[in-house]
Formats: structure tokens, C-alpha cells, sequence
């Protein structure tokens, strides 16, 4: 992740929502704004799998379709594989997490 891709990321967010459902089974992920939360369906509508758009352990929404790991809270948010592969992200040596946000 860059700077490069932020203007593009703004043009998304714009376009198809600030948040990210993403269903655990087979990965599909929804965009969707803050006020279409309520509607947002529980079942995958592709496989029919658990979806989810909160970190079960703070609360916290996804803003990537490919976060695997909770940005608030460093949380598990699915499982990293995902038919048989694991999910790749950029590798950062060292530190899980940077003290401040
Ligand atoms: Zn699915
Ligand atoms: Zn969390």
C-alpha cells in the first residue's frame, strides 16, 4: 500500500461506499456507505457463507476487501485462507502494528 493508490481509493469510496462486507467462505466482497448498514445481508448472496463487515473482537468496520487483520485492534478478522491459499499483504518485518494512528 501507497500513496500512489489514494486518489484512486478516494474515487472508490466515493462511488461505492466507504466500508467493506466481505463474506468468509469464498471471499466476495460488498462496498457499501454507512447508512446501508442495517440492510446489509448476513448471508452471502453468492454462497450463501457468513459475511462480515465488524471485527468480532472491537467493533471496528473493514475498509479493504482484503484485510485479514483488524486495523484497530490487530484482530483476526477471517481466516487468511482462502481456498487453500493464503491471503498475501504487504509483508512488514518487525512491527504488527505502529503505536499511533
Ligand atoms: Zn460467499
Ligand atoms: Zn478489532
Amino acid at each position: 500500500m501507497g500513496e500512489a493508490g489514494d486518489w484512486l481509493k478516494e474515487e472508490r469510496r466515493k462511488t461505492l461506499g466507504d466500508w467493506v462486507s466481505v463474506c468468509l467462505s469464498c471471499g466476495l466482497a460488498q462496498r457499501y456507505f454507512e447508512e446501508w448498514e442495517a440492510d446489509l445481508p448476513a448471508a452471502c448472496p453468492q454462497c450463501s457463507g457468513e459475511m462480515r463487515w465488524r471485527c468480532p473482537s472491537c467493533g471496528a468496520r473493514f475498509t479493504s476487501a482484503f484485510t485479514v487483520e483488524c486495523e484497530a485492534c490487530g484482530g483476526e478478522l477471517r481466516p487468511r485462507e482462502l481456498f487453500g491459499t493464503p491471503i498475501r499483504k504487504g509483508a512488514r518485518p518487525g512491527s504488527r502494528r505502529s503505536g499511533s494512528p
